[in-house]
Parts: structure tokens; C-alpha cells; sequence
């Protein structure tokens, strides 16, 4: 056998070797304690899910080896916290909370790597290596943060929820319409298929919200929905675009 090393972001429930053999519906095996500590496992990044009540695989660990491998995400080493920023999250020590300063690994998972030419001194626009970044108090962004040693050595990394309108998603969630479409416009790709489905939803759920549309009886049953729905379409169309007007020849 080889020797292997392991950084997984994994979800888990303190469970005994009894707990998760009824769990799962198990008779326990009869050379084995079921007082045991432990946890239920689920790991979430890949993995057949192999129990219709979780989406990812799920599994039982002695509590002694867990707690050797895993620590919660609100209090977590440096080196973890590089793992989640190479994972595509955004980190930030517990002091800095409520600053609105965070971590990130330049551009991996909205928008690209592309800076504009004026900033660099080649002619086209450059392709940028990933780097760290900073969200720094002011707002402004530090490209190429540094850690200090205290950061190195701090256990109390954790991860920042996303900030953008409605979000709050942390890495595996998918953000809100509303973050999308906040993100899409701010960084210039409105026109991507992912920016056009989150103003679509962002405008049907909009019209839904506001008319109370419960089930399709309250489209029929009230005729404001009805006369105002020409606004929506309005909406929609501008969004998914026109035909070309043909002049008459
Ligand atoms: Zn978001």
C-alpha cells in the first residue's frame, strides 16, 4: 500500500457505530461495538450518492480518526484554508469579521482571468497567473496578499459567505439570481447564457412575489395578474432580445 495525504470539505453528524447501522437500516456486525463514537459522514465533492437521503456518498468514521483529519470549517488551519481557496472559496480569519474582508484565489469561478491592456503594458489584454486576493476593508481589492506568520499559524481561518445581493453562499451552494446578475453586470458578461437564466428567474420570481401567484388557479383566478403580465413580457423580451426590424422595400 501506498501513504497518501488528504484535504476534503466533507458535512458530518456525530453519530454511534449503533446510530448509523440503524441509519442506514444495518444489522451491526457482531464483533463490533456500537457504543463507539463516531460520525456520519457525508462527502460532498464527488462520489455516487449511495443513500436516497443525501446527495453525496455517506459513510461512518470512528470519532478518534475524524477528529486526526477534520476540523469545522470556522476554525480551521492555514493549510486548510489555501485547500478552500484553491476549492474556489473566499476565507477570512475571525477577527477580520464584520470588516468585510476576505481571501480569494483570483477569478475562479465567476467571470475570467482578464484584465484590461491599460493596466499592463502589453497591447492586448493580459492573461493574469492566479494569485491571492484581498477584499480589503475599504472595499478596494489587494492583488497578491502575503501572509504574515501570525496568519500561518492562526487556527481560526474560516469561510466567508458570499456577499452578493441575496446570496450568502458558501463553496458548493449555488449563488442566488440576484448575486449573478449583480456579478454579471459589474465584471461585463451580461450576455452569458448563466447571466440571462438569473435575470430571467430574478424577473419571473420578481412578478411571482408581487401578484402572490400561489398556484396556476391564482393566474386565472385574478385578472391583475393578467393585465399586468404585459410588463413582464416586456421585461423578458428585453432581456432575451429582439428580432431584427425589416424595413419594407
Ligand atoms: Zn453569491
Amino acid at each position: 500500500m501506498q501513504t497518501y495525504i488528504g484535504t476534503k470539505i466533507i458535512r458530518a453528524l456525530p453519530m454511534t457505530r449503533q446510530g448509523y447501522n440503524d441509519y442506514r437500516g444495518w444489522q451491526l456486525p457482531a464483533d463490533e461495538n456500537g457504543d463507539d463514537e463516531g460520525y456520519l459522514v457525508e462527502y460532498v465533492d464527488g462520489g455516487k450518492a449511495n443513500d436516497s437521503r443525501h446527495a453525496g456518498y455517506i459513510s461512518w468514521s470512528p470519532k478518534a480518526v475524524f477528529d486526526r483529519a477534520y476540523r469545522p470549517v470556522t476554525g480551521m488551519g492555514f493549510g486548510q484554508a489555501i485547500e478552500a481557496l484553491k476549492a474556489g472559496r473566499r476565507v477570512a480569519r475571525a477577527g477580520w469579521n464584520g470588516k468585510g474582508m476576505w481571501l480569494s484565489l483570483s477569478g475562479p469561478l465567476l467571470g475570467g482571468r482578464l484584465i484590461p491592456s491599460t493596466a499592463f503594458w502589453s497591447k492586448n489584454n493580459a492573461e493574469v497567473l492566479p494569485c491571492i486576493t484581498m477584499r480589503v476593508a475599504t472595499g478596494e481589492i489587494l492583488m497578491g496578499w502575503l501572509a504574515s506568520q501570525t496568519d500561518m499559524l492562526a487556527d481560526d481561518w474560516c469561510i466567508a459567505e458570499c456577499q452578493g445581493a441575496k446570496c450568502g453562499a458558501t463553496y458548493g451552494q449555488d449563488h442566488s439570481p440576484e448575486c449573478i446578475v449583480e456579478a454579471a453586470e459589474t465584471q461585463g458578461w451580461s450576455d452569458a447564457p448563466e447571466a440571462i437564466e438569473a435575470k430571467l428567474t430574478v424577473a419571473v420570481t420578481a412578478f411571482i412575489e408581487e401578484h402572490g401567484i400561489s398556484c396556476p388557479e391564482t393566474i386565472y383566478q385574478t385578472d391583475r395578474v393578467i393585465e399586468n403580465a404585459a410588463q413582464l413580457i416586456e421585461k423578458l423580451a428585453d432581456v432575451v432580445g429582439y428580432i431584427q426590424h425589416k424595413e419594407p422595400k
